[in-house]
């Protein structure tokens, strides 16, 4: 947060404008009073001046009118003299009787007599002279540069309109005095208020600091607020507004840390359940760019975060071809990706669903990734399993209808096909029960109906009498090599099932052996595992084959296994029924060399071990 400047804070502001507001105060008040005071002072000296002068004029006025002879008494001047001489005081400067044409008669300065019988060219007295009224004038000294005040009074030898001049007495009083005064009590104003501002200012200083100190403490708070620290109050200094406001602060402060910590507690909790669900989970902004991906998308993807985010969403579903992003906010079936490659199916499905506002307004995307890989492949295999039994049907049915047809026709009487055409239609009914029967157990195992009836058997024996009995039976000229340990090994099986297994293997070894052939058996130990081979010397199976002879149907040459009355079932039976034994089963051939088929079974060692 910016910081207040100092000249800018409310604290100076306040300060201020408390010192403005007692200036302009004072200065009314000075003002009003010092003109009010400069008047009455000013008023008063020159009434005390005039009355002092009226005086002065009564005698002045009488000694001009007087008649006198030569002789006895005193010339005019004189009298004039000692009647100035007589009122000089502190106040008047000096008082100069002037007659009507101009000349100064007598002066009150008792050290510049000289000027008697001088003219003088004042204005002033021209003024009083012409208008035969009072007039007064402050003006300056020009000797001493001190303010004096003028008066002129004219003396008239009758009152009224009908009188005549005589002369014009002309007073000079210190009016510097009265200037003097005012300047003390000014003086004495000024230092009022120079005394009172610092007195204002250290007040305005106390008054805003109680104002400012709590609002600056909350903006400290609200600083460390949105750096995530709660822990802070503002201090409550009283009960007024601010008090108030503090204590609001104060609520909102805690307020606001609930409603954050519950804002992290859903955080954490969206953020857990994101990363933990199986699916990919994408979120965009309202312009389609990718602003969230949980960690299962990214798998999804086989992509990183740094790679997808602020991407388009468009091109990192690989749809950017097809779809725009305003095509994706108002798809609303969900759309399927293919990532498959090769051999390797891939896909997943993505469900679209927008964020939008109560206006309307999109505000985002967001987009759930599943893996559909495992179900299309379960339906492509129901699929093609229904598919395939529907052909493994149909193929001896239409060879039974077709031979029926041909019996129907008269063939029946021939001795000699008849009994032919019999037991072919014999056969194909017979590998159908098989191929029925093969069903019916996977679909057994498919749905988990059936029981292992376990028994403990020595392996060795069990192994050996399946090998004896295919032995005896053989119609191939094909030799057994049995490559069995001379140690027992115990194994805990269903007889019936792990015979049917071995019966498959076997079966299918001596159908592939050439004429001539070995087959040999075998079993080792592996990782406390018993592995058991049955090995050929037979046509073999292609490498990228070899894997797939497990599954269901599959045969590496149809027509070929079909003629040898195979219904594609017994290795997928097999890998079944061993894997619910928990072993494993597999095969190893070289094409035109052999086939050796393994599996493997977890044992014990021999019986008597147990007890020992
Ligand atoms: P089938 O009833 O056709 O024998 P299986 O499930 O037993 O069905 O075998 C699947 C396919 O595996 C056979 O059709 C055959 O092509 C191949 N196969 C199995 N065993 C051998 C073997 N020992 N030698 C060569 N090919 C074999």
């Amino acid at each position: 947060m910016q910081k207040v400047s100092f000249f800018k804070s409310i604290h100076v502001k306040l300060v201020l404008i408390y010192v403005l507001l007692i200036i302009i105060a004072l200065q009314i008040i000075g003002i009003y009073f010092s003109k009010q005071l400069e008047t009455n002072l000013k008023t008063n000296f020159q009434d005390s001046i005039r009355q002092r002068i009226e005086l002065v004029h009564y005698s002045v006025r009488e000694e001009m009118l007087k008649s006198r002879d030569e002789t006895s008494s005193p010339s005019l001047e004189v009298s004039l003299k000692m009647i100035l001489q007589g009122i000089a005081t502190e106040d008047i400067n000096k008082i100069n009787v002037v007659d009507n044409r101009n000349r100064i008669i007598a002066t009150s300065d008792t050290n510049d007599q000289a000027l008697v019988g001088q003219r003088i060219n004042e204005k002033i007295i021209r003024q009083a002279m012409s208008s035969e009224t009072i007039w007064d004038t402050v003006s300056l000294d020009r000797d001493t540069g001190l303010r004096v005040w003028i008066l002129a009074v004219p003396v008239m030898d009758n009152v009224g309109p009908a009188g005549e001049l005589k002369g014009v007495i002309y007073v000079q009083s210190n009016i510097e005095k009265v200037y003097e005064q005012l300047n003390e009590v000014n003086r004495i104003f000024a230092a009022g208020i120079a005394v009172s501002l610092a007195i204002t200012i250290i007040l305005g200083i106390l008054v805003a600091r109680t104002i400012t100190r709590p609002i600056s403490d909350m903006r400290k708070q609200a600083q460390a607020m949105s750096k995530g620290n709660y822990a802070r109050k503002v201090r409550v200094y009283g009960t007024d507004e601010i008090g108030q406001l503090a204590i609001a602060f104060n609520h909102l402060t805690n307020r606001l840390q609930e409603a954050q910590s519950t804002t992290e507690a859903e955080r954490r909790k969206l953020a857990s359940v994101l990363s933990n669900m199986t699916d990919g989970v994408i979120a965009t902004d309202r312009k389609g760019k990718i602003i969230l991906i949980n960690d299962p998308a990214l798998e999804l993807l086989h992509d990183s975060r740094e790679t997808t985010l602020n991407r388009p969403i468009a091109s990192v579903l690989g749809l950017d071809q097809e779809y725009s992003f305003e095509d994706l906010i108002h798809m609303k079936d969900p759309v399927n990706l293919d990532f498959s490659m090769n051999d390797t199916p891939y896909m997943l499905r993505a469900n679209f669903s927008v964020i939008q506002k109560e206006t309307g307004f999109v505000n985002g995307l967001i987009t759930v990734l599943h893996d559909i890989t495992e179900q299309e492949k379960i339906d492509m295999e129901r699929r093609e399993f229904v598919a395939n039994v529907s052909h493994e049907l149909r193929t001896p049915l239409t060879t039974m209808r077709s031979y029926l047809e041909a019996l129907a026709e008269g063939a029946w009487k021939d001795e000699n096909i008849a009994p032919t055409f019999l037991n072919v239609t014999q056969t194909e009914t017979e590998r159908m029960i098989r191929l029925v029967n093969d069903l019916l157990q996977l679909s057994k195992m498919d749905s988990q109906e059936y029981e292992l009836n376990l028994e403990f058997v020595e392996f060795n024996k069990f192994f050996t009498q399946i090998i004896d009995r295919f032995e005896m039976s053989k119609s191939q000229n094909v030799e057994f090599i049995r490559l069995l340990p001379e140690k027992s090994y115990f194994v805990d099986i269903d007889t019936d099932k792990l015979t049917q297994v071995i019966d498959n293997i076997i079966s299918n070894a001596l159908k592939y052996s050439p004429d001539g052939g070995n087959i040999r058996f075998g079993f080792t130990v592996h990782d406390n595992m018993l592995r058991v081979m049955v090995s050929d010397d037979g046509m073999g199976i292609p490498k990228e084959n070899v894997s797939r002879i497990f599954d269901r149907f599959y045969r590496v040459d149809r027509a070929r296994a079909r003629s040898m009355g195979g219904t594609g079932l017994g290795l997928a039976i097999a890998r079944e029924m061993i894997e619910a034994h928990g072993g494993k089963i597999w095969a190893e051939s070289e094409e035109g060399q052999g086939t050796t088929i393994f599996f493997t079974l977890p044992y014990e060692l021999d019986e008597a071990g147990d007890w020992e």
